[in-house]
């Protein structure tokens, strides 16, 4: 859907809202903390600000962030997992303002980390940069996927076929589909207007994933590695506008 400057505008809100979670997440991640005090900082934010929680409640999720540690590629349920040194923690968060919905999430290494663990983390990061290059008005929505893939695999890493980003707007999850790989067949034309969640999930090893049995929990199905960079973009006439940024 194209959105109109005045829902930009809105979505600009929201996007700062998912930022400073961020930014206070990233503060207190420290070997000791649990997910579950992670999340409440989340919570706090949002109702500081007067947003509401995209994530708390979806389709039956407990908490307003997901926390996947190590393995784990998205959706990790908040608890009582306790950080250590030289772990990979990967959040994602949201927030809605006015109706208008920001999507956004990070990996980052608690205390000292490998050097391979800050490789993955940095490459999933700039995949998502070389997607976001892609959101100019006139390119195709595959150029996006093609690009992500391109830097992960170049780093002899694989992309999550299962999982892909999406349209944002009035609901987190809008079509269509942002796959972060080539799809097969090319995409629609991007659009002045258009406003996308792009999310990388980068493996060190094989593509393949798991659902554990808390029915939400996505790991890799060979236990390597994952790490998850996501924006919500606009594309915008003066190319692509990262929205949840401060
Ligand atoms: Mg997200
Ligand atoms: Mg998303």
């Amino acid at each position: 859907m194209i959105r109109n400057p005045d829902e930009l505008k809105k979505m600009r809100k929201a996007g700062i809202v998912v930022a400073e979670i961020h930014e206070k997440i990233r503060e207190a991640i420290k070997p000791g903390i649990t997910t579950l005090e992670l999340d409440e900082i989340s919570r706090k934010v949002l109702e500081k600000r007067g947003a509401k929680s995209n994530f708390l409640g979806y389709h039956g999720f407990p908490a307003t962030i997901c926390t996947s540690p190590n393995d784990m590629i998205v959706h990790g349920i908040p608890g009582s997992y306790r950080l250590k040194d030289g772990d990979l923690i990967s959040i994602d968060c949201g927030a809605i303002i006015e109706g208008y919905h920001g999507d956004a999430a990070f990996s980052t290494g608690v205390g000292e980390i490998s050097k391979e663990t800050e490789r993955l983390i940095n490459t999933t990061e700039a995949s998502l940069y070389a997607g976001i290059d892609k959101m100019v008005a006139g390119n195709r929505l595959h150029e996006i996927g093609r690009a992500v893939q391109e830097v992960a695999e170049k780093a002899g890493y694989s992309v999550v076929r299962e999982y892909v980003g999406h349209a944002i707007g009035t609901e987190m999850h809008e079509e269509p589909q942002v796959p972060n790989y080539w799809p097969g067949r090319p995409g629609p034309t991007l659009k002045v207007g258009h406003v996308f969640a792009i999310e990388p999930m980068v493996n060190a090893g094989g593509y393949l994933t798991r659902v554990l049995e808390d029915n939400w929990s996505v790991v890799t199905a060979d236990g390597s590695l994952s790490a998850h960079f996501e924006h919500t973009i606009a594309v915008t006439e003066n190319g692509p506008e990262v929205l949840t940024l401060p």
